[in-house]
């Protein structure tokens, strides 16, 4: 079948075909990560749209909007490669009216760990896989758990909003030294790659630990050891649910997410680890 390129929501009726539709929906500059969401979706249903759009609304006024990777002729033969369907890739214009009101608010968890670092970042992504779900009208969506704090609250969209899609988390791809694959690891020089391994070989040192004390500071010592080109934004150790912190008589599966600045590249990482009370 020919990969269909979808700008309106006409375009995505006129691609309907019936039976399973899965969504997938990436900011394009296409890797290793997104292709294994893809895979996930085209095991699981009859038809799947790669959505492909760099969201303004979710980039805060001095963040990476406009230098973020746009490498669509790249993105569609990665999309031909997997055996995607139809790539929606709208214009901002089509996306957001200039009069436009109303908003999805992620509500006090969308203003804790990352959303404390990047002020209305998680309004912009629920605001904007919304839509999306409204014009492609899927009936499965994929979403990685690199992004950890995005997939709960996106679980908590469907949740609280009653939206009629199941959503279906895929594990962080990483390359063989551990760091784990983004759009933006393209900005890192050779220099900057060797510091940002600290990101994903803390967050090992941490889930080797039982204790949330123990977790905390052996991934602390790896982040301190790294030097100050490592700008540490946040070390969290969160209930997966609600991305509150946990305390020391937590027990079972907890995230422990960080970010960080390497240059002028932000990073964040996650794992999950699991937790017993100290004996
Ligand atoms: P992005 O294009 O960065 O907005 O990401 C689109 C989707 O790909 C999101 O659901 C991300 O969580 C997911 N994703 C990004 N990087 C990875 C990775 N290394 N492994 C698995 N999924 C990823």
């Amino acid at each position: 079948m020919e990969l269909i390129v979808a700008r309106h929501r006409d375009d995505l009726v006129k691609a309907r075909r019936g039976g399973e539709v899965a969504l997938v929906p990436t900011m394009g500059a296409l890797h290793e990560g997104h292709r294994s969401l893809i895979r996930q979706a085209r095991a699981r249903a009859d038809q799947v749209v790669v959505s492909i759009f760099v969201n303004p609304l979710q980039f805060g006024p001095n963040e990476d909007f406009s230098r973020y990777p746009r490498t669509f002729d790249a993105d569609l033969d990665v999309c031909r490669a997997e055996g995607v369907d139809v790539v929606f890739h709208p214009d901002a214009e089509v996306m957001y009216a200039p009069d436009r009101q109303v908003s999805v608010s992620a509500g006090h968890m969308g203003t804790v760990v990352e959303g404390a670092c990047r002020p209305g970042h998680f309004d912009g992504v629920l605001t904007v896989v919304l839509k999306l779900f409204n014009l492609v009208q899927p009936d499965l969506a994929v979403f990685g758990q690199k992004d950890a704090q995005q997939l709960a609250l996106i679980r908590r969209m469907v949740a609280d909003l009653d939206l009629p899609i199941e959503i279906l988390g895929a594990p962080t791809v990483r390359e063989p030294d551990g760091l784990a694959l983004s759009s933006r690891n393209r900005y890192l020089s050779d220099d900057d790659r060797q510091v940002a391994l600290a990101l994903s070989r803390a967050l090992r040192a941490g889930a080797a630990e039982l204790t949330p004390a123990g977790v905390r500071a052996a991934a602390r010592a790896v982040l301190d050891a790294a030097g100050p080109r490592l700008e540490i934004d946040y070390l969290a150790l969160v209930d997966p649910a609600t991305f509150a912190d946990v305390d020391e008589t937590y027990e079972g599966t907890a995230v422990l997410a960080v970010a960080a600045k390497v240059g002028t590249t932000r990073l964040i990482d996650n794992v999950t680890v699991t937790l017993s009370p100290a004996s």
